[in-house]
């Protein structure tokens, strides 16, 4: 029986094969006698998973040995007051704005840092682009500046990390790659520190993913909480305190089923990246040949993960979703503050289905248009 394609923008469709492994060792993890849900975090079972998890992350995403990688809990909201409380040092913090999630972060920063500048907004534009490096303001001396990768809700990506030191700033970037980490490379030497929530392309949610480099670590104001400092998280290899070790173990089966992928010559993430660039240009390409449906996003910055996009005729909305349902495709409703509809197309949406829904966008244009 084939599952419908889910095209949720988080929590978000899991690869079929992570769950069926997942659904055989529930009962009894290797032998255990044991479901992972029931080990203690301090167990020689659990430390296997979560180490292997780290190893294949690192692996997967070619991740340097100066930086930690951790595996938190409170989402990629909590790391939002995480991440000043941890690098902020009591100093000014830039931002750039490219849509609600990096807006809502700077929001967040406000009552830890002791001074947020915005470098850049790209909100005139309707947050439908990602303003010129060249052109941010970026403070002398900040203490880091944050950016949002991919904007899940306005469907703008940065194909290109910026190279901040080229733009004569010595402060680290910290990046939000929630919703597009491990859909292709990245280039680390350009990253102080990357978080992202798990549930949109890892795997369930209740994990979140810090990759931090060393000496950012360390420097925490007294007022963070001792199981938020990533000094403390670090030195216990992520179990400082309990971790959520369900969503650890099956992040760890997805980093596996990452490590399987094979689009020709190319493997893993260079094989995801690949297929995922293919996948988004089948939807944009027919969205842009299209009269009918209409995405706003400037070209350069689409994000090949959430692609929103709008019907010519608002009062028709209803009528597409539920014809979507009708043929499994689910989940296609845009967020209310973009409206429309918005097709997700994590890694683990299989071409298939991108090719399903442009075929049914396109019927839905020849009965409707
Ligand atoms: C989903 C998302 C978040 C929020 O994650 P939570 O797990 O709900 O805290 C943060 N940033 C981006 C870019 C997201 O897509």
């Amino acid at each position: 029986m084939n599952r419908p394609y889910n095209f949720s923008a988080g929590p978000a469709a899991i690869p079929e094969e992570v769950l069926q492994t997942a659904a055989a060792e529930m009962l009894d993890w290797h032998g255990s006698g044991m479901s992972v849900m029931e080990m203690s975090h301090r167990g020689k079972e659990f430390i296997a998973i979560c180490e292997q998890a780290e190893t294949d992350l690192r692996e997967l995403l070619a991740i340097p040995g100066e930086f930690k990688v951790l595996f938190m809990q409170g989402g990629g909201v909590a790391e939002n007051a995480i991440v000043p409380l941890n690098l902020s040092r009591a100093g000014t913090v830039d931002f750039v704005l490219t849509g609600s999630w990096s807006q809502k972060s700077r929001k967040e920063a406000l009552k830890y840092a002791a001074e947020v500048h915005v470098a850049a907004s790209a909100e005139a534009s309707g947050f439908t682009t990602v303003p010129d490096p060249a052109s941010w303001q970026l403070s002398r001396g900040a203490s880091y500046v944050h950016i949002c990768s991919n904007e899940t809700i306005h469907g703008v990506e940065f194909h290109e990390l910026p190279d901040l030191k080229s733009l004569g700033s010595d402060a680290p970037l910290v990046v939000d790659f929630s919703s597009h980490v491990a859909s292709r490379t990245v280039d680390w030497s350009r990253v102080g520190l990357a978080f992202g929530g798990a549930q949109k392309n890892l795997g369930p949610a209740g994990v979140t993913l810090v990759v931090v480099r060393e000496d950012l670590i360390g420097h925490a104001l007294p007022i963070c909480p001792s199981a938020f400092d990533y000094k403390n998280v670090a030195e216990a290899d992520s179990r400082y305190n309990t971790p959520p070790t369900w969503g650890i173990y099956v992040a760890g089966l997805t980093f596996q089923w990452l490590k399987r992928q094979r689009e020709g010559q190319l493997a893993g993430i260079a094989a995801v990246e690949a297929r995922n660039t293919a996948k988004a240009r089948l939807l944009y390409d027919f969205i842009d040949a299209s009269g009918f449906y209409l995405n706003k996003v400037a070209p350069h910055c689409r994000s090949r993960m959430n692609v929103p996009f709008l019907l010519a005729d608002d009062a028709l909305n209803e009528a597409f979703l539920a014809g979507a349902r009708e043929r499994g495709l689910l989940q296609l409703k845009g967020h209310k503050s973009v409206g429309g509809m918005r097709a997700s197309i994590y890694n683990a949406m299989p071409t298939a289905g991108v090719q399903a829904l442009v075929d049914y966008m396109a019927a839905f244009e020849r009965e409707r248009a």
